[in-house]
């Protein structure tokens, strides 16, 4: 089946690989070799930049600087898009994601993951915009110009966006950039929504799951789930089995439970609120789904549970295909 998926950190684990491009990785969870196999219409790829210092993340003995890391993995989504251009291609708009469909081709999207590289200046958006990022996950696990992290400390999940996050969040909305939440702390969330409702620009979380199923701050309340769908937004339904199961001991990623998921986005926002952000190559646990070459087993289990093949379309493809028209 057609999907679009909204996360994955495929192009870090090149980095760990010491492989110049990602058509081929060993060991990974999407390489574009298996997105061929896959039925993806689009794979959205993240330059994960975290402001921590673990080395260890991506192979290299020393930290590299975040601008340094980003420069890295640039240069292997460029790598990737010249190596693979017979069946993989780059997208930047609905046009293009259309044209590519239409040529058999499977479109790829640059994302950043932690907005932190933005500096709190407003030329670096669009120096972001202009090398063909079109989504930037606001933060990741830690404060930055943006704004907080989701927490469990009430007061810092209580802290929204900053002065400049703002500003922003309405230059990216503006320029074309795709404002995500996943990651963000829940007042952060309600000042996105805020001005998402006043520039009618619909955000996503890209990969987040449901808070009434799985009490982890990286998901979505159901109070939530509601203001994104009113918003015209959508959330992807992420792998990782802390963010699916309600015991976070429980490392076994079930099907069944992204299903669960998945009816209760439907349940609180509609069925327009639901897409896919795997998460690949940045989570870890035993699967069911362990690689982009099984996602028809999601497909299938929805249809089993009762979905008609109009909401698996746009659970699949068609919402996210939306929100890339409505803001890109
Ligand atoms: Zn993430």
């Amino acid at each position: 089946m057609n999907y679009i998926d909204m996360h994955c950190d495929t192009l870090a684990e090149a980095l760990v690989r010491k492989s110049s491009t990602a058509e081929r990785l060993e060991g990974t969870m999407i390489d574009a070799a298996r997105l061929k196999e896959s039925g993806a219409a689009a794979q959205f790829f993240a330059m994960f930049l975290p402001q921590r210092n673990e080395p260890g993340w991506f192979g290299c003995q020393k930290m590299p600087e975040a601008e340094e890391l980003m420069e890295k993995m640039y240069r292997v989504f460029q790598n990737t898009m010249q190596a693979c251009s017979s069946y993989l291609a780059p997208a930047h708009n609905f046009a293009e994601l259309e044209h590519n469909r239409t040529a058999g081709k499977i479109s790829a999207f640059l994302t950043i993951e932690n907005g932190d590289p933005v500096r709190g200046k407003m030329e670096n958006l669009k120096r972001f915009y202009d090398m063909g990022v079109r989504l930037i996950t606001l933060t990741w696990n830690d404060a930055n110009c943006f704004g907080y992290p989701h927490s469990e400390q009430a007061e810092e999940m209580k802290q929204g966006l900053t002065d400049f996050g703002k500003e922003a969040v309405s230059y990216m909305q503006e320029l074309g950039i795709l404002v995500d939440v996943s990651h963000l702390s829940d007042g952060g969330f309600y000042d996105v929504a805020e001005r998402a409702r006043r520039a009618a620009k619909p955000f996503v979380a890209s990969h987040s799951n449901c808070r009434a199923l799985s009490p982890a701050t990286r998901n979505l309340t159901d109070e939530m789930i509601r203001i994104l769908a009113d918003c015209g937004g959508v959330a992807g339904i992420n792998f990782a089995p802390e963010f699916l199961n309600a015991d976070a001991t429980d490392q076994f990623s079930r099907v069944e439970r992204m299903c669960d998921h998945v009816l209760h986005f439907m349940d609180k926002g509609g069925v327009e609120c639901v897409g896919i952000g795997t998460d690949f190559d940045g989570i870890s646990g035993e699967f069911e789904i362990s690689d982009c070459t099984k996602m028809e087993l999601l497909f299938d289990a929805l249809h089993r549970r009762g979905l008609s093949g109009d909401a698996l379309e746009k659970i699949a493809y068609g919402n996210v295909a939306r929100v890339i028209r409505d803001t890109m």
